[in-house]
């Protein structure tokens, strides 16, 4: 890959960029059992990307989001490339300049919900991201609860029979485990929640 055009990641940045690293494993085996065992490689790809491309050391969340939306759209394929860009395009333009950031992480997360259902026709219970991202949205901001609610929709995607995606080839053969998607959804905002509390 081309090198860094002068990127030093926020702290922040580069802990997201560290915590899907870490869970690349992990994702990637739900993946294996409910699909083509790539979504841990691709977030962690698409956020390495994200570094080399990151607006400097003391840059705001909305840039930061930006970077992401851009290195995911340009650079990552599977589902995951265009869908969590996407979410991340309109999380940034909704945080951009908002006096209230935890109220503004939810407009554009709705945003992103409504993009992601017009690009691959998926509602929640179809055992995807949404079903995290969902549930998380309901609220007015972006708090413990609404992070609790991603973390409670990405375990109960493991009841639940795809309809969308890859895992809708294996019917109820992915039963008994977790969207990937969804559990990366809720890391993601776990991650969020960190920014403002930080
Ligand atoms: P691929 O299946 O192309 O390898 P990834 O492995 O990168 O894609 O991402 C798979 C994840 O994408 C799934 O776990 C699911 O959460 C999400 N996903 C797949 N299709 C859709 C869709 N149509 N709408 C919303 N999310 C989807
Ligand atoms: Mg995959
Ligand atoms: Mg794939």
């Amino acid at each position: 890959p081309a090198p860094a055009t002068g990127g030093e990641p926020s702290p922040w940045l580069a802990g997201l960029a560290a915590t899907f690293e870490a869970r690349r494993p992990g994702l990637n085996a739900l993946d294996q059992r409910a699909g083509d065992g790539d979504i841990g490689t691709n977030l962690d790809n698409g956020l390495q990307a994200a570094v080399r491309r990151a607006p400097g050391p003391e840059a705001d969340l909305a840039a930061d989001l930006a970077a992401v939306a851009g290195a995911f759209l340009d650079d990552v394929g599977g589902s995951s490339g265009p869908l969590f860009g996407l979410v991340f395009q309109a999380v940034a333009a909704a945080v951009e300049g908002a006096d209230d950031p935890s109220a503004a992480l939810v407009t554009g997360l709705r945003e992103g919900q409504e993009a992601v259902t017009r690009v691959g026709g998926a509602v929640p219970g179809d055992r995807t991201l949404l079903d995290a991202l969902a549930p998380a949205v309901a609220g007015q901001r972006l708090d413990r609860e609404a992070v609790a609610a991603a973390v409670a929709g990405a375990r109960e995607t493991a009841r639940l029979v795809a309809r969308r995606g890859r895992a809708s080839y294996l019917g109820d053969r992915a039963l008994g485990v977790a969207d990937p998607g969804a559990v990366a959804v809720a890391l993601l905002l776990s991650a969020l929640l960190e920014h403002l509390d930080g």
